[in-house]
C-alpha cells in the first residue's frame, strides 16, 4: 500500500531513528527529586535559547499553558485572549476549571490582537469588575492559519501591560515556526513575556513534551502546580533526550515545511472555487475554504482520504492541512495531485 500523506497535524510525526538512538542512550534519574540529568540539560538548554532564567519540562502544550496561567492568576481574575486561541478554545475549559479565571475574549485578525483592542478590554479598577491580570497571546496562531505575531505589536502590548501592571503569557506551541519564518530569534520574542510555553511534539518532531520558560521565581511556582496536577514524572530523561535532539537538529529544517505549505497554498489558489490567500500562509498551516466548489469540508476530507491524503475539516466549509517533517516534497506532490483530482 502507498504511504499515507498525513496532513492532519504536525503532531503526527514519529521519532526518527537518530532521535530514538538519543532516547535509548539517555542518562536518566528520578526527576521528581530533580535528579534526571537529561531533563536538567533540556531545561537549561530551553532557558538559554529563550534567554530566561529557568524552564520546566511538562507532558503537553495544554499542561504548559494551564500551569503558566495558574501560576500567574488568582481565582476570579480575568485574562485577555483571542477568542480562537488554543488555551481558551481547545483545552477542555481548563482555565475555568483549574485556574478559576474568566477569559475576556476578543477577536483578533487571524488570531492577532491589536494593542488598542486589548486596552479597551482591560477592566477599570473598580470593585464591580473582575481584576484583569494577564494577557495571553499565541505565536504562531493555530486557528489563524499559522499566522506570525508581528514583533512591533508585541512590543506595544508589553508597554501597555507594564503601564497596567499585567502579566503576559505566550502560547508558543509553534514559536520556532514563527522564528524560522520571520528570522526573529525566539529569545527576541520571549523577552516581552513573563512566561512562554513551547511544544517539542509538533514541528520539532518529538513524541512527547513541552516546556514552560520564565523567571526562576515563576518556574518554581509552576513546579509546585505541576506536582499538584499530577505532572511530576520520574526517569523522563528518556523523553527529554528527544527534546534535546530536536532542538539541536530540527529547527532550521522548519523552513522546508513552510516551503511545502507555500507550494500547497499556491496550488489551491489556482483551483476555481477554492478560497485561500497564499500570502497569508506564513508558516506550516494551510486553511482553505471549499464552499465555492459546491462540496463541503467533510466530503473533501473523505474523498482525499480515499486517495491516501489526510486533512482535517475545521468548519463546515474550511479544511486544514499542516506540513511537517514526515512529509517531503514528493508527498506534497501526491497531495496536490489528489486535491486537483477532487476539486478541479
Ligand atoms: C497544539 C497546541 C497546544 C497544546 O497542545 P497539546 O496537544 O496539549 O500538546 C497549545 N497551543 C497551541 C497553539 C497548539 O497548537
Amino acid at each position: 500500500m502507498q504511504k499515507l500523506v498525513d496532513l492532519r497535524s504536525d503532531t503526527v510525526t514519529k521519532p526518527s531513528p537518530e532521535m530514538r538512538k538519543a532516547m535509548v542512550e539517555a542518562e536518566v534519574g528520578d526527576d521528581v527529586f530533580g535528579e534526571d540529568p537529561t531533563v536538567n540539560a533540556l531545561q537549561k538548554k530551553a532557558a538559554e535559547l529563550l534567554a530566561k532564567e529557568a524552564s520546566i519540562f511538562v507532558s503537553s502544550g495544554t499542561m504548559a499553558n494551564q500551569l503558566a496561567i495558574r501560576a500567574q492568576t488568582h481565582h476570579g481574575d480575568e485574562i485577555i485572549a483571542d477568542k480562537n486561541c488554543h488555551n481558551f478554545k481547545f483545552e477542555s475549559g481548563g482555565v475555568a476549571a483549574l485556574s478559576g479565571v474568566l477569559v475576556h475574549t476578543i477577536e483578533g485578525e487571524r488570531g492577532i490582537l491589536k494593542v488598542e483592542q486589548i486596552k479597551e478590554a482591560i477592566r477599570p479598577k473598580d470593585h464591580h469588575f473582575a481584576i484583569t491580570r494577564l494577557i495571553s497571546l499565541e505565536n504562531t496562531h493555530n486557528q489563524g492559519g499559522g499566522s506570525i505575531y508581528p514583533l512591533e505589536e508585541i512590543i506595544r502590548i508589553r508597554e501597555l501591560a507594564d503601564e497596567e501592571g499585567l502579566a503576559m503569557h505566550l502560547d508558543g506551541a509553534r514559536l520556532f515556526n514563527a522564528s524560522v519564518a520571520s528570522g526573529i530569534a525566539v529569545k527576541e520574542y520571549a523577552r516581552y513575556f513573563d512566561s512562554v510555553s513551547f511544544c517539542l511534539s509538533k514541528g520539532l518532531g518529538c513524541p512527547v513534551g513541552s516546556l514552560v520558560v520564565g523567571s526562576a521565581e515563576l518556574i518554581d511556582k509552576v513546579h509546585r502546580y505541576r506536582k499538584m496536577y499530577g505532572g511530576g514524572m520520574r526517569q523522563v530523561g528518556i523523553i527529554a533526550a528527544a527534546g534535546i535532539y530536536a532542538l539541536d537538529h530540527n529547527i532550521p529544517r522548519l523552513k522546508e515545511d513552510h516551503g511545502n505549505a507555500k507550494e500547497l497554498s499556491g496550488a489551491l489558489h489556482r483551483i476555481k472555487g477554492v478560497a485561500i490567500n497564499p500570502e497569508e500562509v506564513e508558516t506550516n498551516i494551510v486553511i482553505f475554504d471549499v464552499a465555492g466548489t459546491g462540496m463541503d469540508a467533510q466530503s473533501v476530507t473523505d474523498r482525499l482520504r480515499e486517495r491516501g491524503v489526510l486533512v482535517l475539516p475545521r468548519s463546515p466549509t474550511r479544511v486544514r492541512a499542516v506540513t511537517h517533517l514526515d512529509v517531503d516534497v514528493e508527498d506534497m506532490g501526491r497531495a496536490i495531485e489528489a486535491i486537483h483530482q477532487i476539486l478541479s
